[in-house]
């Protein structure tokens, strides 16, 4: 097994997590009693890159970002945190109607739409076809496509190319590094800037063992270091970077052609590259330790489950994200212990966790049942979400995350 980006040999393994079934392959009632596909879940770090990544793909890519759906269009979190980055990056940078924003992986558009009541020109590209459709139903200007470099040279004919780039959670998810970050390279203008985000970010993924963010469309987990690393090798420079504290800690860098002397690069961007070396990440042998911090994790998980059952407590669960699905297969958890799960999605109610079989259901369905304990499975939106659910305390319901460490609230 070679790296998906260098093709080093792959030889340091950061955690296996066994067999898990794809985490967004919902259930429906028919599937119940029929095989189910699992697939290795093993995480491996390049020792010549960096890059974390998972060891080998089982996903067909037109399947990947159909579970998008959610954090665009049902998080208040979600939709306020990008109106904030279009304001700060319109008094960054003086965009203006004679600008191009194009963004990968548009979704429905919930963050161009900032950009077009500013009457700026906008495009998306997004692969999902229903999506793209909902988009264009929104009046935001979107092809349905994936991106890379035949769809950034289509588009170059068309006359399109990028002042601002942006890439929300895609990089991670992209099969073929190479042919993306080359995609990347051509679409943006020569003086244009690129912002690359990262909702899995090394650091706090490393130092909070945030193993549920590991699933099978997940394709590669990184730092700083490995996307410099990647970047550099096509000539592109991050010259600014900001850590975010959404979902649990993320990377957001700004990114331009090598060439571009206007832009300096900002001090941050070397104090970050100190702090991830005071770290470890730049040694592969300073990953090994995370696979200890996992189990010793998903020991701390289960001792929390069996000691509530053993005093007879009703738990129920919140949300139905990938992450759960890891969290929940990883740890052997079923329907003996949780109950069911809630999911504001329509799109996910009535169906069934895969692997686990714990049915999704609405979430008013909460308040007919009364649980004890809620435990939060979107813990990126724990904050939204208890403030949403606030009503169990009515029968003294108690919020429950397991990360960065595993607390009742
Ligand atoms: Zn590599």
């Amino acid at each position: 097994m070679n790296c998906r980006f260098c093709d080093a040999e792959l030889k340091h393994i950061l955690v296996d997590l066994g067999m898990s079934p794809l985490a967004n392959s919902y259930l429906d009632v028919e599937s119940l009693y029929k095989a189910e596909s699992f697939y290795p879940l093993r995480v491996f770090v390049c020792h010549e890159c960096l890059l974390v990544q998972l060891s080998e793909n089982v996903e067909d890519p037109d399947k990947i970002f159909s579970d998008y759906l959610y954090f665009s269009s049902y998080s208040q979190t979600w939709l306020k945190h990008a109106e904030e980055f279009v304001d700060n990056v319109m008094k960054k940078f003086s965009f203006s109607k004679n600008s191009q924003i194009i963004e990968i992986a548009s979704n429905d558009g919930y963050l161009l739409q900032y950009f077009k009541n500013k009457e700026i020109p906008i495009l998306g590209i997004e692969p999902a076809t229903n999506i793209a459709k909902i988009a264009e139903e929104k009046g935001i200007n979107t092809i349905n496509k994936f991106f890379g470099i035949d769809t950034a040279d289509e588009l170059i004919k068309k006359g399109y190319q990028a002042d601002l780039l942006i890439a929300i959670n895609v990089l991670p998810h992209v099969p073929n590094i190479q042919d993306f970050v080359e995609g990347i390279k051509r679409i943006l203008k020569s003086r244009g800037v690129c912002m690359i985000q990262f909702s899995t970010y090394m650091l706090p993924f490393l130092q909070d063992t945030e193993f549920d963010s590991i699933y099978h469309e997940h394709f590669s987990y990184f730092s700083l270091l490995s996307i410099q690393n990647i970047l550099n090798a096509f000539e592109l420079v991050v010259f600014d970077v900001e850590e975010l504290p959404i979902h649990g800690g993320s990377l957001r860098i700004y990114v331009k052609h090598k060439e571009n002397q206007i832009i300096e690069v900002k001090q941050k961007v070397n104090e970050l590259i100190d702090k991830e070396n005071k770290a470890g990440l730049s040694l592969v042998e300073n990953y090994e330790s995370f696979s200890k911090q996992v189990n010793k994790s998903k020991l701390e998980i289960l001792k929390f489950f069996i000691s509530a059952k053993e005093n007879g407590k009703k738990i129920i669960g919140y949300g139905a994200p990938a992450k759960g699905n890891t969290l929940l297969n990883f740890c052997g958890i079923g329907k003996d212990m949780l109950e069911y799960t809630v999911d504001i999605s329509p799109h996910k109610q009535g169906l069934f966790l895969p692997g686990t079989h714990i049915p999704i259901k609405k979430p008013e369905t909460i308040r007919e049942t009364k649980p004890d304990y809620l435990v939060i499975l979107s813990w990126n939106f724990k904050d939204e979400i208890m403030q949403q659910m606030d009503f169990i305390r009515e029968w003294g319901g108690k919020f429950v995350v397991f990360h960065p460490k595993i607390e009742v609230l």
